[in-house]
């Protein structure tokens, strides 16, 4: 498959070249040539596929061209070694559970896959200690760790603001030791994600190391959020809910939704999707003006979506080929204040005991006011509600009880290296290794 950049400005790459660089030359975001439709007869059975199964023939449709098949039913297989179960909520409501994975958040997917495709290209290539470098606000650090945690030849520096990030966060990437060293940086996220920009420009540091990024854009990162939809699709079908299918993503950077717009462009039956907003309600704006007009990002308790200029926006324009009105018709939007996401989550817990996450409460809110009649409405709950538990034991009142797998995290030692948020001392730091 051949990936052209969104800016078309920059040559365009093999899927190696896409994954290993991530941003194209000209700063605009890769995209495959073609997207094929999956024929009817998958369709017509897809229920009575394992998740596994039906995320290989996605995977295929994508990557088979330039991966082999059993190398990639593989990774396929070894990403996605936990289900994504489909849970009803209320009546015609159904959360997609994307949180039972490794670090609880759907993140996991998209880094599980990409550290091990990118894997496969550094063996094939021969290509000994490849680092990896990635800035974090919390969750991707924990995700692309955890992806990357073990995977020969490959060597992960998470890079963090020392203080910015909860503690249950922090242990998600400082406890795990071997390839993943975590980098507590003496600054914001912002001074982190500058170091990281500098490492990359720099013409020494790259002469004597091989850098590579694990940015979100990349789309070995990015097209695996693509499976779950149709798995959330077969399991609709299962339970006899598949028609008038409307799915709604709590959004951020927009790449979650634009992988399930992907979907659809395949052929899965969705009739429309809602993109979910806290008060960065940048998307929401552009849909009711056409008008986009990025701003700094403000804070909300569903902070993983606090974005003001969503990165993956140039993708869902590009799929639509720039029409505002093509783009209003797939995809509407809303946009909720801290008081209503809360509000959502007391009531959803009181009147169906289902705990969401401040994220998955915009997106089970939005389907609560927005379905129509003979519609059935799925949500995609991005994280586990434990992972933000003062903010949910304070709107319900309960202390929340801590899945096993975020325990094991806490009782891990934390191990990190002090870094300044000068160049110089990251630079000397990385050429001393
Ligand atoms: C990253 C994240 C989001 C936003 O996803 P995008 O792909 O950036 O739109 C939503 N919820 C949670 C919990 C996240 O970690």
């Amino acid at each position: 498959m051949i990936y052209y950049s969104t800016n078309k400005q920059a040559p365009n790459a093999s899927l190696q070249e896409a994954v290993v660089k991530g941003l194209a030359a000209d700063k605009g975001l890769f995209m495959p040539m073609s997207i094929k439709p999956l024929p009817q007869d998958f369709y017509d059975s897809i229920e009575s596929l394992s998740f596994q199964e039906i995320a290989y023939r996605v995977a295929d449709a994508f990557f088979g061209e330039d991966v082999p098949a059993d190398t990639l039913k593989q990774i396929v297989y070894d990403t996605l070694s936990f289900d994504v179960p489909l849970v009803k909520v209320s009546e015609n409501i159904y959360s997609l559970e994307l949180f039972h994975g490794p670090t609880l958040a759907f993140k996991d997917v998209g880094g599980r896959f990409m550290a091990r495709l990118l894997g496969y290209f550094i063996k094939k290539e021969g290509q000994k200690n490849v680092n990896v470098l990635v800035a974090t606000s919390g969750d991707t650090g924990s995700a692309v760790a955890n992806g990357f945690f073990g995977v020969e030849g490959i060597h992960v520096y998470v890079l963090y603001p020392k203080g910015k990030v909860s503690e249950i966060q922090e242990k998600q990437f400082t406890t795990l030791g071997q390839n993943i060293t975590a980098l507590e940086v003496d600054g914001t996220f912002d001074d982190c994600q500058a170091l990281v920009k500098s490492a990359f420009m720099d013409k020494e540091l790259n002469e004597h190391l091989s850098l590579t990024s694990a940015n979100s854009i990349n789309v070995a990162r990015f097209l695996p959020q693509a499976f779950y939809y149709f798995y959330a699709y077969a399991q609709l079908k299962h339970a006899g809910k598949a028609d008038n299918v409307v799915i709604c993503v709590p959004s951020g950077n927009f790449g979650n939704i634009t992988a399930g717009l992907f979907g659809k462009k395949m052929g899965l039956p969705v009739k429309r999707f809602i993109a979910a907003n806290n008060r960065n309600d940048i998307f929401y704006q552009y849909l009711q003006t056409g008008e986009y007009n990025p701003r700094p990002s403000i804070a909300t308790i569903a902070n993983a979506m606090d974005v003001g200029d969503p990165s993956n926006f140039a993708r869902v324009l590009d799929l639509y080929k720039g029409s505002h009105a093509a783009i209003s018709a797939e995809i509407s939007g809303t946009t909720y204040t801290d008081e209503q996401i809360r509000e959502t989550v007391k009531e959803t817990w009181e009147e169906h005991h289902y705990l969401l996450d401040p994220h998955g409460a915009c997106g089970y809110r939005a389907l609560a006011e927005g379905l129509q009649p003979g519609e059935t409405g799925v949500f995609l709950e991005t994280a586990h509600p434990a992972k933000f538990l003062e903010t949910v034991e304070s709107i319900i009142g309960e202390t929340v009880e801590i899945p096993a797998k975020l325990q094991e995290f806490m009782k891990g030692e934390k191990k990190s290296l002090q870094m300044t948020k000068e160049f110089s001392d990251f630079k000397s730091y990385l050429l001393s290794l």
